[in-house]
């Protein structure tokens, strides 16, 4: 159909035209505090238990440790350096104002899934494309797709899944390559997407005829995959399943 040819360029025009306005009505533009999900994140997630964790901020160190094993939450065991609970790249990056609350979670396989809810400070700038920040550091995404989650009582959840590579080095065995998998979508106030153009959308939608900025928050999982099968995307669902109706602020049961 030759329509759909120039569908691309409608998406790309309508929100040109829609982030113009949006700049053109900032000065009227609310702040608002609201945001479109919880920032806590559970203690348990089904049979996943969480731990909070600590990170150093020395920059020649940048250890990650779980809260519960430390006995000073602020020093580094290894090097005496500084801990935070953010990296020293999220400390770097991020305006001062963002919230990041992060948890890993292990079930009884030993299996682990790193979990983060990022909300925007009021500069609305914490927020931005995560395939930027998810590759560097030895990782290659080799695949982008949407997966969907599906959910009780609602429609399925679309989620972006990153398939990614990350390239250690270890003293013993050289170079070793580990299929990792990173999955996140966007919340803000009475809005989901896994697509961050359709989020600058809606963000330049909601200022002009909502007239407001809300927060959003992008919220990550982070773990990894099997490379001749499906079973960490059954994983990523089952987890999602369970944690969503924890961090909704729909859920009033
Ligand atoms: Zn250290």
């Amino acid at each position: 159909m030759e329509t759909n040819v120039y569908k691309p360029y409608f998406n790309i025009i309508a929100l040109m035209i829609f982030t113009s306005l949006a700049l053109a009505f900032t000065v009227d533009v609310r702040n608002s505090d609201e945001a479109g999900v919880k920032t806590v994140l559970p203690a348990q997630v089904d049979d996943w238990t969480g731990s909070d964790m600590r990170f150093c901020l020395n920059d020649q160190c940048q250890r990650e440790f779980v809260a519960s094993q430390l006995q000073n939450l602020d020093v580094c065991p290894v090097c005496g350096g500084v801990l935070g609970s953010l990296s020293l790249q999220e400390k770097q990056i991020l305006p001062s104002d963002t919230v990041v609350v992060k948890k890993r979670y292990v079930n009884p396989a030993g299996k682990t899934i790193f979990v983060s809810i990022v909300l925007s400070g009021v500069e609305r700038s914490s927020i931005h494309r995560p395939e930027g920040c998810v590759q560097g550091q030895g990782r290659t995404i080799v695949k982008t797709h949407t997966i969907k989650v599906p959910l009780l009582n609602r429609a399925p959840l679309d989620i972006k899944l990153l398939e990614l590579v990350r390239e250690y080095t270890s003293a013993n065995s050289g170079k070793v390559d580990v299929p990792q998998y990173y999955a996140y979508w966007f919340v803000g106030k009475d809005r989901e997407t896994p697509d961050n153009l359709a989020r600058m959308f809606w963000m330049a939608y909601d200022r002009i005829f909502r007239n407001v900025a809300h927060r959003w928050a992008y919220i990550s999982l982070a773990g990894t995959r099997d490379l001749d099968s499906l079973e960490h995307e059954k994983e990523i669902r089952a987890f999602i399943r369970e944690l969503y109706p924890e961090i909704s602020l729909e859920n009033r049961s």
